[in-house]
């Protein structure tokens, strides 16, 4: 555990390093942006399809929405895929750097992403889809100091906020299409809070003392302040540190003494640290089950329900409902 405590220092350390950098590159991004004396007198209008490039599902999913089929995305993550640790090829570089535009999560949910976002930042047009949430809204990072944990996707009124910056941006592209991407945009909104809906009144059916969402990491803490649970994650707000012993045995303890009847992996994180607290459990005589993966850092397939963002919401809480014997 001493070796591990000492790694987590370190990262923080590293980690508000990069933050100070990231804000400096951003404010000279914006500078830049502002000024209209770059190369091109048309403020970066493209001809034909806009080449864009994305991190994460949930902003792929988005950028594919509104851009509709005046936008060429290539995703850097699928599904299935970690952000926190996911690393850049020289293929995901070539992508960024022949972008006309990136649209990525910000708030260090690609960890690894930061130097090349920013460095490639500098030349193309990059918008973090998150900026425009009120500071206020963040949660603080349990693990990163002076960080905000990047999961704002399980709030949908904070992922939202996305919208404009995402319409915004295309339309600064292509201006013929701005009324498309507008109309989009809100097409996007209005399915989103639909989902919303369909999760509130989901989560009602289950007993308000069994909603305890214990998952492979501490994902759904925006969740849990939308829909009203008390959430555990065995890992820490990113999956950069594994779970030690001492994690499993204290959240069995946990699940123990809250009588919690399942808990539930997720699509982007080995199954393997869950199913140690699950053996855990066992041992102490909790009648534990593992639910149905849960979407958390990714989405589903692309041309499944899940594959969306409001399909996601909602087969997230069908799945948690089942679990929790709602
Ligand atoms: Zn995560």
């Amino acid at each position: 555990m001493g070796s591990l405590n000492f790694e987590k220092s370190k990262t923080v350390g590293f980690a508000r390093g990069i933050g100070l950098l990231l804000g400096a590159a951003l404010a000279a991004l914006f500078a830049a942006g502002c000024g209209g004396s770059g190369e091109s007198g048309e403020a970066g209008a493209v001809e034909g399809t806009i080449q864009a490039t994305t991190t994460t599902t949930h902003i792929t999913d988005m950028v594919e929405t509104i851009g509709g089929e005046e936008v060429e995305t290539t995703a850097l993550m699928g599904p299935g895929v970690d952000p926190h640790l996911y690393e850049a090829s020289q293929g995901d570089i070539s992508a960024l750097q022949e972008a006309d535009v990136i649209f990525y999560n910000g708030l260090f949910l690609e960890g690894q992403l930061n130097d090349t976002l920013i460095q490639i930042g500098q030349q193309t047009p990059t918008v973090q889809v998150t900026s425009e949430i009120p500071e206020d809204d963040l949660l603080p990072s349990e693990d990163y100091e002076g960080q905000a944990d990047p999961h704002v996707w399980f709030a949908p009124e904070l992922w939202l906020t996305g919208v404009g910056p995402v319409v915004e941006q295309l339309s600064e592209l292509k201006p013929d299409a701005a009324e498309d991407f507008e109309r989009r945009g809100e097409e996007y909104r209005a399915e989103a809070m639909e989902a919303h809906e369909y999760v509130c009144d989901e989560v009602e059916t289950i007993p308000e003392e069994d909603r305890i969402l214990v998952t492979s990491h501490d994902a759904f803490r925006y969740f849990g302040g939308a829909y009203g649970f008390e959430v555990r994650g065995l890992q820490g707000i990113s999956t950069d540190a594994e779970a030690g012993a001492g994690d499993v045995s204290e959240l069995a303890d946990f699940l123990v003494e809250e009588e919690i009847p399942a808990i539930f992996p997720e699509s982007s994180v080995s199954p393997r640290s869950l199913e140690a607290v699950e053996a855990a459990a066992e041992d102490r005589g909790l009648d534990l089950a593992v639910g149905d993966e849960l979407f958390a850092d990714a989405m589903g397939e692309p041309g499944t329900e899940e594959g969306t963002y409001a399909g996601m919401l909602r087969a997230n809480a069908d799945t948690i409902v089942a679990g929790l014997g709602g």
